[in-house]
């Protein structure tokens, strides 16, 4: 199995290249054809398997092949809340490394900083939106996030978010998102009230699990 078999674009099979990628991890493979063809995702993977990946690629490619608009600014087509900062950071760099040769713009909001150059990088326009949930709440409270062109959400490591008391601010922020969008959930563990929250976010999911 090859990247280049799953169909890859050229801009990110070089970038996979530099990063010294050389094939795709189990969970890589299964997820990303589903990703490619819009469906919806229940994938059950720890970190370290490469989960990342699984979602930033195709993600990428699927934005890529969109035109970017001239003038006027990016709007937010993907949204990946995640429950940590650490993990938010590392995520933008995953877009950052596979996005490099392709057009596609990110940013990175989390709290515990000031909120004011997150309001600068967000004014300036973004594809892909990479969030922890209490600070993008306030943030879309504030009128300074628009997620009405949002076509694939992503919820990165559900269980965590459970564990951290951040379920309600999760569900308030599916609250904001269009009904009509792709949504892939990854969770390491999927205890009930984990399956639970999977059921009100997904449709007809492809699941896989490593
Ligand atoms: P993650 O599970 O997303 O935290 O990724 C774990 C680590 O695996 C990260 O350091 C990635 O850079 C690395 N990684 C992800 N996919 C691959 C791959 N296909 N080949 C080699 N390393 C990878």
């Amino acid at each position: 199995m090859s990247f280049a078999s799953l169909g890859l674009i050229e801009p990110i099979l070089q970038a996979l290249t530099t990063e010294g990628y050389s094939a795709p991890t189990p969970i890589q493979a299964q997820a990303i054809p589903h990703v490619l063809e819009h469906k919806d995702l229940l994938g059950t993977a720890q970190t370290g398997t490469g989960k990342t990946a699984a979602f930033a690629i195709p993600i990428l490619q699927l934005l890529a092949s969109q035109p970017t608009p001239k003038k006027g600014r990016r709007t937010i087509k993907s949204l990946i809340l995640t429950p940590t900062r650490e993990l938010a950071i590392q995520i933008g760099e995953s877009f950052e490394a596979y996005g490099r040769h392709t057009s596609v713009r990110h940013t990175v909001i989390f709290g515990g900083v000031s909120q004011h150059s997150q309001v600068q990088a967000l004014r300036s326009g973004a594809d892909v939106l990479i969030a922890t949930p209490g600070r993008l709440l306030d943030l879309i409270n504030q009128g300074f996030v628009d997620l009405q062109q949002l076509q694939i959400f992503v919820l990165d490591e559900a269980d965590r978010m459970l564990d951290m008391g951040f379920i309600h601010d999760v569900k308030r922020v599916i609250t904001k998102l269009p009904q009509k969008r792709q949504s892939l959930f990854f969770s390491a563990t999927m205890p009930p009230d984990v399956a639970k929250l999977a059921g009100t976010i997904l449709r007809d999911p492809a699941r896989v699990s490593v």
